[in-house]
């Protein structure tokens, strides 16, 4: 298991506001949400998918991001855009004669994020626009480690990576600075002593690991898994979210930048 890319990834759902075409969605894969969008309003010719283009007003609604890899949120797009076609949604009925095709692809959604492989996922599932926000069903909840976050975002730029890290912030030391892991069992093969180790956000901890020999130890309980969702930190024994230890790693825990004055306040109101 390899360090993922750094950046952001989203999978999202577009619903259009055209009178014409009212009630048909679209779902997409963008790395800055706010671009994309104003791409499909604006037409094919500034990078719009062409089944979106002059359709238009459309209206960005829900993203799902946290993906590790544009690769992993590609295939999550496919399977949205294709349920039936994935072996892993067979159990996803067809869109019934009155659910819209909004309802219908929250249906899709909160099946997918309750199956592997996207139930492992440190996803947060992220609603843009509150006068389209739904709850999932009691049965059909997305996982617990799952947020469910409201309002815009925007992508912030290259983040600073984990030896760039400024003097005090837990961490400190970086590349180089270090001398293998700090777990109590032997590294896997093959670990490079050069690669920058993965460390714990808790102020004081110890922890320095290669992302490998952590997972290992986070999967003790799950030796089948690849991938692990939670387990606690062998430096200061909290209970961590793999995802958030791999977003600190990589330089963009605090990735995002919420846009004020949206709707937050309103639900505070
Ligand atoms: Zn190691
Ligand atoms: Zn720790």
């Amino acid at each position: 298991m390899g360090v993922e890319p750094r950046g952001f990834f989203g999978v999202y759902l577009l619903f259009c506001t055209n009178p014409r075409y009212r009630g048909r969605v679209y779902v997409g894969f963008t790395v800055a949400p706010q671009r994309r969008i104003g791409q499909h309003n604006a037409g094919k010719r500034r990078g719009g998918a062409w089944k979106t283009s002059g359709r238009g007003p459309w209206e960005m609604v829900l993203i799902i991001h946290g993906f590790p890899s544009d690769v992993a949120a590609l295939q999550f797009e496919w399977a949205w855009q294709h349920p039936h076609t994935s072996r892993r949604l067979c159990h996803v009925s067809r869109r019934a004669r009155r659910e819209t095709r909004f309802d219908f692809h929250l249906r899709v959604l909160a099946h997918m994020l309750r199956v592997a492989p996207w139930c492992r996922l440190p996803l947060t599932v992220r609603w843009l626009e509150p006068g389209y926000r739904q709850d999932f069903p009691p049965a059909l909840q997305p996982p617990l480690h799952m947020p469910l976050a409201f309002g815009q975002v925007r992508a912030l730029g290259r983040a600073r990576g984990p030896g760039e890290r400024e003097q005090g912030e837990p961490g400190e030391g970086g590349a180089g600075a270090w001398g293998g892991c700090t777990l109590p069992h032997v590294c896997l093969p093959l670990q490079d002593v050069d690669d920058p180790p993965l460390r714990c956000f808790q102020p004081g901890c110890p922890l320095a690991a290669h992302p490998a020999c952590l997972a290992r130890e986070f999967l003790r309980e799950e030796p089948e898994q690849l991938l692990p969702v939670e387990g606690h930190c062998p430096g200061c024994k909290n209970l961590l979210l793999w995802g958030d230890l791999i977003r600190y790693h990589q330089g963009c825990y605090g990735d995002l930048e919420e846009v004020p004055g949206h709707w937050t306040e309103e639900l505070q109101s």
